[in-house]
């Protein structure tokens, strides 16, 4: 292929890495490199519940696009991604339209509501930087305003978050750490305040170590987290949430509703017409969509099968990292006529925080970790990062190196 147009779309742990591989590994005149994004920024997903709680800027969490890429080797385009044409080889933006030869999917992820009803309309969710933002500014608000009402609304300071997976109790650790600091600032007694996580399997984080599990419920609980498991949601007012138990409904009075229980690929990835299965992109071994030969998906829109369980392996910023290699290889195979590789995925572990220097790791063939030890890995995790993307330079200027407190 002569100088081939190769286009990556979404700056997300996939298409930044791809698009940083593809600027390191390929000449000039090698190929025409385009990134496109809707905003200037990449951001660390897997730190957005900090900034929705309030414990973090989102300023650390966001990464200005340029000066990560080498703007002599990609365009970079700002705009929305509005469709995917593969049959065309086109990509229509808001602004404008792109051919491509070689096209990388990396639009992430988008909210699931499954249709319970008023989730759209009134539940938070915690899936960009605007909605991180946005939800810690509800938050404050409804502190600011207790004191302002003659009439206290029962719900004011009742938080509730849907889901006891990685998103719901990451950030309710992160709460608890943020409502001490909250009390203080609008003079509100703590015992105010409810943090309530509800989960609808008998346990919250199914399929973590048991252990591990419990110590997370025992260490959110010694901080206020309420946690109410076996329950599913069945619809979300604006003043309360309903959830039903044991065959009984239960109505909790609450102005701030995290939906955190479900994700789906973006749904422009199902409104293509490449084949997808339940929103995702069962992509062949070598990340290329199933029916076009010039189309890959990395990440939260791809969904690949464990060959063992033949289940599909979580959605996570650890795959789609992964990925961006064997996708920045195998365009430059495609582009050369050279041999495509095949990803096989390594799962280092994960590493669940649960805010105050508290977490709880399984890494490395098993090796469990909670507490500091625990944190200061998860630290290790997004420093890493930063260094692969950025080098000294990012990762001096975003790196978490509070490691001991
Ligand atoms: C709170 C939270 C904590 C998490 N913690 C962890 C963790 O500890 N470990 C882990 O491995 N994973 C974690 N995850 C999951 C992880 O963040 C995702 O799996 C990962 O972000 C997926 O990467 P991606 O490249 O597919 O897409 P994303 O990182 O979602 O990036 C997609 C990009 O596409 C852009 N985009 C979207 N739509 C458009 C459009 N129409 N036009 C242009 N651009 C668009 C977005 O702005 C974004 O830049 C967490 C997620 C959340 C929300």
């Amino acid at each position: 292929m002569n100088k081939p147009n190769i286009v990556i779309l979404g700056a997300g742990y996939g298409g930044m890495m791809t698009t940083i591989k593809l600027q390191r590994s390929m000449k000039i005149n090698e190929a025409n490199l385009t990134l496109v994004n809707i905003n200037d920024y990449h951001y660390q997903a897997t730190w957005l519940h900090e900034n929705a709680a309030g414990t973090l800027h989102h300023d650390r969490t966001q990464i200005p696009i340029r000066e990560v890429i080498n703007r002599e080797k990609v365009n970079f385009i700002q705009d929305r991604v509005i469709s995917i044409k593969p049959d065309e080889k086109k990509v229509k933006l808001e602004n404008r339209e792109l051919d491509y030869d070689i096209l990388v999917v990396g639009l992430g992820f988008e909210s699931a509501t499954f249709g319970i009803p008023g989730l759209e309309e009134h539940a938070h969710v915690i899936g960009n930087i605007n909605s991180a933002r946005l939800l810690r500014e509800h938050l404050e608000y409804n502190f600011a305003l207790y004191h302002n009402e003659k009439d206290k609304k029962k719900g004011r300071l009742n938080i509730v978050v849907g889901g006891g997976g990685f998103t719901g109790v990451e950030f309710a650790g992160e709460l608890a750490n943020r409502i001490p600091a909250l009390c203080e600032e609008y003079d509100i007694e703590k015992v105010q305040v409810r943090i309530i996580n509800i989960e609808g399997s008998e346990t919250i984080l199914p399929g973590f170590d048991p252990h591990l599990v419990e110590y997370a419920m025992t260490s959110l609980e010694s901080r206020g987290v309420e946690f109410i498991t076996g329950a599913m949601i069945k619809e979300c007012k604006p003043e309360s949430i309903v959830y039903e138990k044991d065959g009984k409904q239960v109505e909790i009075p609450t102005m701030t509703f995290l939906w955190a229980a479900g994700v789906r690929a973006n749904c422009i990835v199902e409104k293509s017409q490449i084949e997808t299965n339940r929103g995702k992109v069962e992509v062949r071994p070598d990340m290329r969509a199933p029916n076009y030969d010039d189309v890959f998906v990395i990440g939260d829109c791809a969904k690949v099968l464990d060959p063992k369980s033949g289940i599909p392996y979580p959605p996570t910023a650890q795959i789609a990292i992964q990925q961006s290699d064997v996708v920045a290889n195998n365009i430059k195979s495609l582009a050369s006529n050279g041999k495509m590789e095949i990803f096989k995925p390594n799962i280092a572990g994960s590493v669940a925080s649960l805010g105050n220097n508290d977490a709880i790791a399984v890494v490395m063939n098993n090796w469990k970790l909670f507490g500091w030890k625990a944190a200061m890995m998860k630290k290790i995790i997004d420093n890493r990062y930063l260094f692969k993307l950025g080098g000294i330079g990012l990762l001096l200027k975003k790196g978490k190196f509070n490691v001991f407190n």
